[in-house]
């Protein structure tokens, strides 16, 4: 059965690589029925974030993206939080000691940092030496005895071959050039990332580990330790990197990263994920197709993930969003989007007198015209709260039409009532007609007769043109807005 997992560290607010890495670990199992496991890598306690747990617990929440194991979900392979694993490393370590694969380096940091000093001097990568590998078993006892501190390291051998990454394929790192033997224990008894990361997978079962590519330099020294065991890894998969739109490291400098800031702007979840699918592959979906989640566990192929870093532009999740929207519409859900667009205008204008006058304008009738009428206009729906569409929640204030450029104006706006209480028709052409006809009959010039209709019904001096913002009020509002500027 197929076991994988995402593993963060709580170090932060969840980047959106992070939840492409959760959502392409929930999908592979969802994909091959089998479970996905979130584990907690906390075991730099310097680096721990107070309250990243729950947040990142929250998100994923948000986003569908359920585990079937973990902190909160419960499974047989916990604890699921590294800090609550330590006496399993202390107890795998002590294998790896027996079995002569790793050693107790007693080397002080001051050393350390000399050894570091001079190959920097040197223009060489800075190496452990591997000194305390040779230390004979009574100078060994003795630094024991004499209570020196000491790290565990394990003793780096040459892979016998190279490992077979599934996005990548073969993959050839020579560790043993570069790197000293590498800690798998610290002086604090907490294990080092490789070493738990190790350890947990293993007896957690994974299958298949499925990461950003920014840890394939670390899975030769994973396999090693699974060597030093005698255990069989899982399979790995990298993922591509995600870019900025111009090709740079993802960065706030461009626009958020945060999974946070999207979901407090009211994206739906469901774009995010089909945004953050889009660089590096992984579907058969085109680029302007917006999946659900179910469709898009169906569509998901780890063979067609790409091994090119991918780049992410902000205005396709506008798009995204937006088709989500019309898509809800389009699959009636409507109500749903009712009902949070009365939340948010609520919200918005809760203690506002002018609102409570426009209250029972929120009724789910109304909201459906507007959404039908706005839904390529819009991209989040918290945008109605905004001062575009203020007109749909607000009757426009009466002052504005001492400002207008018509000689007669109450008259003007007296056939005009007339002339829309005998309409029939109130789609947006035949309104426009009607008007057209309306302004020749009172002598009026058509521009500045809209300019002053569109007043007297939005307040505003731009904006949609008069047909549209008459028939997405419908006729009796018009009639009430038209009336209200006229007395
Ligand atoms: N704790 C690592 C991280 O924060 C996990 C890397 C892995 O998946 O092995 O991303």
């Amino acid at each position: 059965c197929v076991r994988v997992r995402f593993a963060p560290s709580p170090t932060g607010q969840l980047h959106l690589g992070s939840l492409r890495t959760a959502l392409y670990n929930f999908l592979y199992a969802k994909a091959n029925n089998g479970k996905f496991i979130l584990r907690i890598e906390d075991t730099d306690q310097t680096r721990k974030v107070p309250g990243a747990v729950e947040s990142l617990c929250n998100i994923l929440q948000w986003a569908s993206v359920h585990p079937d194991e973990g902190p909160f979900s419960g499974g047989d392979y916990g604890p699921y939080v590294q800090s609550e694993r330590l006496h399993l490393y202390q107890k795998y370590i002590e294998n790896l000691l027996q079995n002569g694969t790793a050693y107790k380096c007693f080397c002080s940091q001051k050393r350390l940092d000399l050894l570091r000093k001079e190959a920097l001097r040197n223009r060489e990568t800075p190496r452990y030496d591997g000194r305390c590998r040779h230390l004979s078993d009574e100078e060994r006892q003795d630094k024991l005895q004499k209570g020196i501190p000491y790290v565990v390291r394990l003793k780096l051998v040459q892979l016998a071959e190279p490992f077979e990454d599934l996005i990548y394929g073969p993959i050839e790192i020579d560790l043993t050039e570069n790197e000293g033997d590498p800690v798998l224990m610290k002086t604090d008894n907490y294990p080092t990332y490789h070493f738990a990361n190790v350890v947990d997978d293993y007896l957690m079962k994974i299958t298949h580990v499925l990461r950003g590519v920014e840890w394939q330099l670390s899975t030769p020294k994973h396999l090693m330790i699974y060597q030093a065991f005698g255990w069989t890894p899982p399979k790995y998969a990298h993922l591509p990197l995600i870019m900025n739109n111009d090709g740079t490291k993802l960065s706030k400098r461009q626009g958020d990263i945060h999974v946070e800031h999207f979901m407090k702007l009211g994206y739906y979840s469901e774009a995010l994920l089909n945004y953050i699918t889009l660089p590096g592959g992984g579907f058969t979906k085109t680029d302007s197709d917006v999946l659900k989640l179910d469709e898009l566990v169906k569509n998901f192929n780890l063979s067609t993930v790409k091994r090119t870093s991918g780049r992410l532009d902000p205005a396709h999740l506008d798009r995204l969003n937006q088709m989500f929207i019309q898509r809800k519409i389009a699959d009636g859900e409507i109500n749903e989007l009712t009902e949070k667009i009365r939340k948010i205008i609520m919200s918005k204008y809760s203690g506002n007198l002018s609102f409570d006058l426009q209250f029972d304008d929120l009724s789910t009738e109304y909201l459906k015209q507007i959404l039908c009428w706005c839904q390529n206009r819009i991209s989040r729906l918290d945008e109605l709260a905004g001062s575009d569409f203020e007109f749909l929640w607000l009757k426009p204030d009466k002052i504005v039409i001492s400002n207008i450029d018509i000689s007669n104006p109450l008259e003007v706006l007296q056939s005009c009532i007339e002339c829309v209480r005998n309409m029939d028709a109130f789609d947006e052409s035949s309104v426009g007609s009607e008007m057209r006809k309306n302004a020749k009959y009172m002598n009026v010039k058509f521009a500045p007769y809209m300019k002053f209709l569109r007043m007297c019904l939005s307040g505003m001096k731009e904006g949609p043109s008069v047909g549209e913002i008459m028939t997405v009020l419908g006729k009796s509002k018009t009639l009430e807005r038209l009336k209200h500027a006229s007395c």
